[in-house]
């Protein structure tokens, strides 16, 4: 689970140099070019992406508001601007670029998979079929027609781009172009793998299980290398991240590893005490309340909650009791109340004013809204 930050060990309220700035040292440290070590290459990988995303106001919001940063372009679309960009940006790649290979990484994609809470507290197994591009069976990725190959391009020579002079009023100005001819690859495809016409990969629906780590939380994302789409002429497979979304409860409300429920209480058994059974996660829990338990007690049950994400034990759940004040009265509990208050001198009851700091009613309001 890629948290952007995290991966560039910047705050969350982190300036756009500070994040730049965080970017170029971690690169050259991960560059593929200067550290052999392949888990590098992954956290280049890593940390690019989140570059990607927080270096770029936009998706950097879409990001912190739990959206997806790549819905409009970068993931699926062609007018994202992509990884390669950027390492060009810092690394002077941009200037002195040959031909663009054909064979290239593929995109990162990105699914969305309902879970109950349930779901996300027990984990568990789920079965997806996923739309995918997978290496063309045809011509296993190379693009080209059985028995036949590339040919240069003959325009640019293979370099991919072609040299242009212009005139200008600071004199002759030569600029270098992708080459129309082969559109930058330096090579033709003359005569194209009908299956998937020369891109050496095809679209398919594939069916794939993913588990479901206990402990997820609503907008979490998983990353699982290596099971994105292949790239254009079979290159690499880019990376799948199934981000989940959990439904509401309609009992349990979560707050990290946290559940909160509420417990009515007949103002008899608040006043009496009683032994109560409640529904937990985990089945039924028995439950004391004591005598003279008032609205808004809140009876914590340890080990109930939600597990911790890749961490031992589970939160608590807190059961907060809201006493029912009893309504429709018949004559008879009518009498007996009125008797009762009599006994307790409460028919005028005291009317003293008492400020609301920490009371009943912000305690609950607290639980709910998280301050
Ligand atoms: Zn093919
Ligand atoms: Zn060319």
């Amino acid at each position: 689970m890629a948290d952007h930050y995290t991966a560039l060990g910047v705050s969350r309220d982190a300036t756009a140099e500070e994040i730049k700035r965080a970017y170029r040292k971690l690169a050259r440290e991960l560059h593929p070019d200067v550290n052999p070590d392949p888990s590098a290459e992954e956290r280049f990988k890593e940390i690019s992406t989140a570059y990607e995303v927080l270096s770029d106001a936009q998706k950097r919001e879409t990001y912190d508001l739990g959206g997806d940063p790549f819905s409009a372009g970068g993931f699926n679309g062609a007018a994202g601007f992509g990884f390669g960009d950027i390492v060009d940006a810092f690394f002077g790649g941009g200037a002195a670029r040959g031909p663009v290979p054909r064979r290239r990484r593929g995109q990162d994609a990105l699914i969305r998979v309902n879970i109950t809470l349930e779901d996300a507290a027990f984990g568990g197994t789920r079965d997806l079929s996923i739309d995918t591009a997978i290496t063309c069976g045809v011509c296993k990725g190379a693009g080209t027609a059985a028995n036949t190959s590339l040919v240069d391009c003959s325009m640019c020579r293979g370099a991919g781009q072609v040299q242009q002079v212009q005139r200008s009023f600071i004199g002759q100005v030569m600029t270098a172009h992708r080459c129309p001819q082969c559109n930058g690859f330096g090579n033709l495809l003359p005569h194209p793998c009908l299956e998937c016409v020369g891109d050496g990969r095809v679209r398919t629906r594939v069916n794939i299980s993913i588990q479901i780590p206990p402990g997820v939380e609503d907008g979490s994302r998983m990353q699982m290398t290596g099971h994105g789409e292949v790239g254009p002429g079979g290159g690499p497979k880019g990376d799948l991240y199934v981000e989940f979304v959990e439904k509401a409860h309609p009992i349990f409300q979560r707050r990290g590893d946290q559940l909160h429920a509420t417990l009515p209480l007949p103002m008899t058994a608040a006043a009496l005490g009683a032994t109560l059974e409640v529904e937990t996660l985990d089945g039924p829990v028995s439950v004391s309340i004591k005598a003279g338990t008032q609205s808004g007690t809140t009876i914590t049950l340890a080990g109930h909650g939600m597990p911790r994400l890749g961490r031992n034990g589970r939160g608590e759940l807190q059961v907060h009791l809201a006493v029912q004040t009893p309504t429709a009265l018949t004559d008879e509990q009518e009498e007996l109340l009125r008797q009762l208050a009599t006994l307790r001198n409460e028919e005028k009851p005291d009317a003293t004013l008492h400020q609301n700091a920490g009371g009943i009613f912000g305690k609950i309001k607290d639980a709910f809204t998280g301050r």
